[in-house]
């Protein structure tokens, strides 16, 4: 069993990671079903890395499809503390344009009918939300993405859509006067298990196209998306190799004590099944 510090979820266009010096290839058995592909497990800079493509290799998965709670469940087992999510987003925004980066800290969840907790059947929490996104693990990210691309477009708010078609021009239009910065189809539920599993989380959203707002650029095609995305992908090797090598070894935020703070249930009243198939996250909770 491997013990990981660092785990890395890949969006579209990124389904390797050969900066890392690959020990094992995975694939783990959760409660929720096996993860999106098998997990690539390596050294970088001296940390364990997880590499988990969100899509799958050759991407065969629909946001919707993507089994959230496996991907993070399955990280969680591998003892992984830190998660950083690599996705495509559209700019809603006229300072975001293709190619560049954003490292956004706040999100808005428009998706619906994805499993979104890993709670219930007699466990009840109600983990906090205010922030998202870890913002000790956003600092590194920022900075690694400054380091690697000469700039970056630090906070902001990801609008998830549950997709799969992209916007309607109206949709892109309100979600623009909300005040919405990148829009993405799968950083929700995934935020959400990444804080019930007391995991630190941050997002590098990786500019592809204006959406469907911009009155002077081509509408957005699937196409267009992947040649960013190809171009794309060196960057998002090196912005980890960066985050690796400047990671700090322990953790001085709150991620890693969430439950604390979140579980309302008498564990000692819980039904043993829900108890033991939440036990990778319930563990610091349990009397011995
Ligand atoms: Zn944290």
């Amino acid at each position: 069993m491997h013990r990981v510090d660092l785990a890395v979820i890949g969006g579209t266009g990124l389904y390797d990671m050969d900066v890392v010096e690959v020990i094992d290839r995975i694939r783990p058995r959760t409660p929720y079903g096996p993860p999106s592909d098998e997990i690539t497990v390596g050294r970088l800079h001296g940390l364990m890395v997880a590499f988990l493509p969100r899509h799958g290799r050759g991407h065969r998965l629909l946001p919707s499809e993507i089994p959230y709670r496996a991907n993070v469940f399955a990280l969680k087992q591998l003892g992984a503390t830190r998660v950083v999510s690599l996705s495509a987003v559209g700019s809603l925004s006229d300072r975001l344009k293709p190619m560049d980066i954003a490292v956004p800290d706040q999100i808005v969840d428009k998706t619906w009918g994805r499993p979104s907790t890993f709670f219930g059947d007699g466990v009840v929490a109600h983990v906090e939300f205010s922030a998202p996104v870890c913002a000790t693990l956003r600092a590194v990210a920022s900075a690694a993405v400054r380091q690697v691309t000469g700039t970056v477009h630090d906070g902001g708010t990801y609008v998830c859509m549950e997709g799969p078609a992209f916007s309607s021009k109206a949709e892109s239009l309100l979600h623009r006067s909300w005040g919405m910065d990148v829009i993405g189809m799968t950083a929700m539920p995934e935020a959400k298990l990444v804080r019930e599993a007391e995991m630190c989380y941050c997002l590098i959203s990786l500019v592809t196209d204006y959406d469907a707002w911009h009155e002077t650029e081509e509408p957005v095609s699937a196409d267009m998306i992947l040649t960013y995305l190809r171009k794309n992908a060196e960057n998002a090797k090196a912005i980890i190799s960066a985050m690796a090598d400047s990671l700090p070894a322990g953790r001085s935020c709150s991620c890693g004590t969430t439950l604390s703070r979140a579980l309302v249930t008498d564990l000692t009243r819980a039904p043993f099944s829900t108890v033991e198939r939440l036990r990778p996250l319930l563990a610091p909770y349990l009397k011995a």
